[in-house]
């Protein structure tokens, strides 16, 4: 699993989501696929988001929370 992260709107650099994703559902989903809106720690607002936006972290080292 890898997390998923978007660059925030209000230029709080890339923020996680708080999903995860493999490649293989990733690589499925259509670009248009929208995410789960989150509260971004960087800014504090509640983002909405599309996997166009997004990209998978290489960081697989990913510790559930
Ligand atoms: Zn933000």
């Amino acid at each position: 699993m890898a997390l998923i992260v978007i660059k925030c709107p209000k230029g709080g650099g890339d923020v996680a989501t708080g999903m995860a994703a493999d490649w293989p559902a990733w690589n499925r989903l259509p670009p248009v696929w929208v995410g789960e809106p989150f509260r971004c720690p960087t800014c504090g607002e509640i983002h909405t988001w599309t996997k166009n936006d997004a990209w998978l972290n290489d960081f697989q080292l990913w510790t559930r929370p």
